[in-house]
């Protein structure tokens, strides 16, 4: 479904490279995690997949189609961001139905669409109600359903947890899992929690310094790191 191919990304004035020689497949259904430190490129791959950076050099296929000159609506793409990005004006089923709009979906569509994805998410009954009303983990689930509604091909998640407590992202991690595979939808999600990754993926990215250090399912990176920095950084050896 998804190819990413030899793909750099130099930012001007930057020495380091971002992103440098970056190839990696994502299949229909699977659920792929790119994962590694802070400053390892796992958030600008995302947003080149996106469609927010444009890759220095490389290309991009989604469903065999390179969308490095394709603009981020246009490509079957919606993105999950760590800080939610509702919009504070509208309630939950505005938010909800933006996309919709955008795309001329029939309002009487768009009704129906919008209940349906309010229960998927487990939020059945609170359309009527302002993002600041709800909690983090609620207005996640809004961002979530914002997402879905519009039935794109890939779902990109950009460290969608970080900003929520413990246990709640505890509950969030097995919510999404369980959307994903209710909708079965492809998700590429983006983490630096290594537990987050071992839980969720399919297939694990294990990304440093730009480059790709490892892919593998969580059990083969978990269990065979093909080296130091892999076997740190799974928890493998402290
Ligand atoms: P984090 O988990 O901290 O977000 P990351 O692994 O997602 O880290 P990126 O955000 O992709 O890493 O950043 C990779 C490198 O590119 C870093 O060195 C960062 O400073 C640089 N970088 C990212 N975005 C830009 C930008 N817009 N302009 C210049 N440099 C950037």
């Amino acid at each position: 479904l998804i190819n990413v191919s030899k793909v750099f990304k130099d930012f001007k004035g930057n020495e380091v490279r971002a992103v440098d020689n970056v190839s990696f497949d994502v299949q229909p259904g699977e659920f792929v995690t790119l994962l590694g430190p802070s400053g390892c490129g796992k958030t600008t791959t995302l947003r080149m997949i996106a469609g927010f950076e444009k890759p220095t050099d490389g290309m991009i296929l989604i469903n065999n189609v390179n969308v490095v000159e394709i603009p981020p609506w246009k490509r079957d793409t919606a993105m999950v961001f760590q800080s939610y990005g509702l919009f504070p004006h509208m309630n939950v089923a505005e938010n909800i139905a933006y996309g919709l709009k955008m795309r001329k979906v029939p309002p009487s569509d768009i009704e129906k669409k919008v209940k349906n994805i309010l229960k998927v998410v487990g939020l059945e009954g609170y359309g009527d109600r302002p993002p600041s009303s709800l909690s983090g983990g609620q207005q996640q689930r809004v961002a979530l359903a914002r997402a879905l509604v519009v039935e794109p091909s890939v779902l990109l998640f950009d460290e969608p947890l970080s900003n929520l407590d413990v246990l709640l992202r505890e509950q969030m991690r097995i919510e999404i899992k369980r959307i994903q595979k209710e909708v079965g939808i492809t998700a590429i999600y983006v983490t630096h929690d290594r537990t987050e990754a071992l839980t969720l993926s399919d297939k694990i990215v294990l990304m440093k310094g730009g480059k790709i250090e490892q892919i593998g399912s969580p059990e083969e990176i978990y269990e065979k790191p093909v080296s130091k920095f892999a076997a740190e950084f799974m928890g493998k050896i402290n």
